[in-house]
């Protein structure tokens, strides 16, 4: 391998590169842009333009694509080479035009009824907070998606957006504490991706997870993760091939890869970045993915990253570490050593505390899809219900404030912020309630209700939003105050009281917490079409609209995105049981019983019926099985065909969650319960055992 600091965002046009090849007003003035967050003059572009053209050339680029993140959930990318005529000779050329302002005819990308078909375009530009970079010989311009209305066709407008949003009020709240050098706030995001790799030869002989990602049938098999020999155990040698590579191809593009490790399921992995600017680090996670799959392929082995590709074991998540910062580098979720530092960080930590409390339905519906569905609440996810988890230290220094209390026994007077310091806590121990869907970890939160698919964007752009609102709420009540400090501490006591039903340090699985949240009156949206019917709750629109994240047409558009996506997956998931059901399983499974039949008539014959009870009985439970599978795929048939009536995207999520997956899950029991028994010889489809440990 070479050397790490020079392979290091060697394909990324970055502050670096920009330096060396811009001339320096140009430089200057791209970097104001940049900072301001306003739009580029043409005549600078044309200059930026050009140099990253020559430099992307130099690296062995002959194509250019603005890159887009659509509201598929994945990236989209269209591209145009470099080529050009000029006096009848070829040349290579990209104008300023092209660097910041695409079009896309792009009619076919979801947009939820913002564009109709015969005003398909879009236009793409580039966020130029978000370097450009080389990705197979394609110079990749990080843009974001609207329609021709200024409409977000996207997931990063409204993070941007947001981005905007928390940066406003944050500085209002700052200004409070005397940070008058702060100019910017930004919230920082590391996120951990899980993911599964099996080998090629054992994926391609299953058509559910060619078209779905997930194993929609599968017994389990004798050994999965109980042992927990797999979690953070030796990685074999093809796997620690693939991280190595894997490494390598992200710190190319300047992502900052850092742990690679198994995770607790057989054949499922981890990989952890370092932080970094939040819309930096969604584009990151997008690019992670798609390398974690294109890498996987040079090994013979494919990257899973459904959210549950097997039943009975651990499905993959995608922890969200998410703090905010001051451009003068100060994280203001972590506790300070004055007591005004420390007033400040428990005022953002209530922000939090708030924010969370008074929009856990958005926080849901960021994170609700098909495949999440699987793991929330199943077991070994964080459940839907969305608590914070402060730790045993934090909780006692909010309950003595709440209280007028002093919180340890060497304070003599009460608990006074911005008075007093408070304890150091260690950090590490702020972290040992796995459970927590939003956990504070010393210096951050870390929400682990994400699904190892969902784009980041989203969620961030929620959790800014009702942040900011909270700050902006914060910076209201206090910029009017005549005494800062006696005002700020009731406010403190204040948020304390209304939103500690938020907070919970126990057991997040246990049953009793769902009967303690429901009293508490927390919201539990187990499935995504129950989340999806809050989005456009009146609050909820007011926050987007109050900080012009989301006009409620837009909010409106992504619901429909939403649900439909919801719709067409289970859909895609239904057909694709039918097939392997009809084709696969059914007819190998009435042939083996056949044979049984014929085997048990031969031997009756010979050694009589009494000496013939494995074949009979198999015999027997297999035709019962057959006809309880049958009738079922005959029912999914029908149910699917009722669906196509249903016009309202709500009433057809509704279908399919309680219809359409109810029929799937009893194929698939009836399906399972065969294979758990079959002759291997005749069984249609690799096992759960061939799959998970598939990689020696
Ligand atoms: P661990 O959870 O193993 O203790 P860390 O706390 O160092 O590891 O980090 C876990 C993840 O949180 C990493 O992706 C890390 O980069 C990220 N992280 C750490 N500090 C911040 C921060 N201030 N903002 C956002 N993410 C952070
Ligand atoms: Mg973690």
């Amino acid at each position: 391998m070479s050397n790490v600091t020079d392979i290091f965002a060697s394909m990324v046009f970055d502050d670096a590169a920009m330096e060396a090849r811009l001339p320096k007003e140009t430089y200057k003035l791209l970097q104001k842009t940049i900072k301001d967050g306003k739009h580029l003059d043409l005549g600078v572009a044309n200059i930026v333009a050009a140099a990253m053209k020559d430099w992307a050339i130099e690296l062995g680029a002959t194509h250019y694509s603005h890159w887009f993140q659509p509201m598929t959930g994945i990236t989209a990318e269209k591209h145009d080479s470099f080529i050009n005529t000029k006096g009848g000779k070829l040349i290579m050329d990209f104008s300023g035009k092209e660097l910041i302002k695409g079009e896309s005819d792009a009619s076919s990308f979801p947009s939820g009824g913002l564009r109709a078909t015969f005003e398909a375009r879009g236009y793409t530009a580039w966020d130029a907070t978000s370097y450009a970079f080389i990705k197979d010989g394609v110079l990749c311009i990080p843009t974001v998606f609207c329609s021709y209305g200024g409409e977000a066709l996207d997931q990063k407008t409204a993070l941007l957006r947001s981005m905007e949003a928390i940066n406003r009020q944050a500085i209002r709240v700052l200004k409070l504490f005397g940070n008058d050098n702060v100019t910017s706030v930004k919230t920082t995001v590391g996120a951990e991706q899980e993911y599964f790799l099996i080998d090629k030869s054992v994926f391609d002989k299953r058509k559910d997870l060619i078209y779905t990602g997930r194993t929609l049938f599968g017994a389990r098999a004798p050994k999965g993760q109980e042992l927990d020999d797999h979690y953070f155990g030796a990685i074999k040698p093809r796997v620690a091939a693939f991280m190595k590579e894997l490494d390598e191809e992200l710190w190319k593009l300047g992502i900052l890869s850092k742990t690679e490790h198994n995770e607790a399921a057989p054949a499922q992995h981890e990989m952890a970045p370092i932080f970094t600017t939040t819309n930096i680090a969604a584009d990151h996670n997008q690019l992670t993915m798609e390398l974690m799959q294109k890498v996987a392929k040079r090994y013979d082995m494919v990257c899973l990253l459904h959210e549950k590709p097997f039943a009975g074991v651990n499905g993959s998540g995608k922890h969200n570490n998410w703090s905010i910062s001051t451009d003068t580098g100060i994280n203001l979720l972590e506790p300070g050593e004055t007591p005004y530092e420390n007033a400040q960080f428990l005022l953002f930590l209530c922000a939090v505390i708030k924010a969370v409390d008074d929009y856990q339905d958005l926080l849901r519906i960021s994170v609700a899809s098909a495949g999440n569905d699987h793991r929330l609440g199943a077991g070994e996810a964080p459940p839907a219900i969305i608590s914070i988890f402060l730790g045993s230290e934090l909780s006692e220094i909010l309950e003595a404030i709440e209280n007028d209390e002093n919180y340890d026994t060497k304070q003599k007077d009460i608990l006074r912020v911005g008075v007093h310091t408070l304890p150091k806590f260690p950090k590490d121990t702020t972290d040992r309630n796995r459970t927590s869907p939003f956990a504070f970890t010393g210096n951050k939160f870390e929400f682990r209700m994400l699904g190892s698919a969902t784009p980041i964007s989203f969620t961030n752009a929620v959790l800014n939003t009702a942040v900011a609102e909270s700050l902006r709420m914060f910076a209201d009540r206090l910029e009017e105050s005549k005494d800062f400090e006696k005002d700020l501490h009731a406010l403190i006591k204040e948020i304390i009281t209304n939103h500690k039903r938020i907070i919970f340090n126990g057991d997040g699985y246990d049953d009793a917490w769902i009967k303690e949240a429901e009293k508490r009156g927390l919201s539990n949206l187990r499935t995504t079409p129950e989340a999806l019917s809050h989005m456009l709750d009146n609050k909820n629109v007011e926050l987007f609209e109050t900080h012009k994240v989301f006009s409620r047409t837009e909010l409106q558009a992504r619901t429909e995105v939403l649900l439909e996506s919801y719709c067409k997956i289970i859909n895609i998931e239904a057909l694709t049981m039918l097939d392997m059901a009809r084709k696969g399983i059914l007819p190998a499974m009435s042939k083996y019983s056949g044979e049984l039949a014929v085997t048990a008539r031969e031997k009756a014959a010979l050694i009589g019926k009494n000496n013939v009870k494995y074949e009979i009985e198999q015999v027997k439970m297999f035709s019962s099985w057959i006809e309880t599978a049958y009738k079922t795929a005959e029912r999914l048939d029908e149910n699917l065909q009722k669906s196509k009536s249903i016009k309202d995207m709500a009433s057809l999520a509704e279908f399919y969650r309680v219809h359409i997956l109810e029929d799937m899950k009893e194929l698939r029991t009836a399906c399972d319960s065969m294979e758990n028994v079959a002759s291997i010889t005749h069984w249609p489809y690799p096992s759960y055992g061939d799959l998970l440990f598939s990689v020696k």
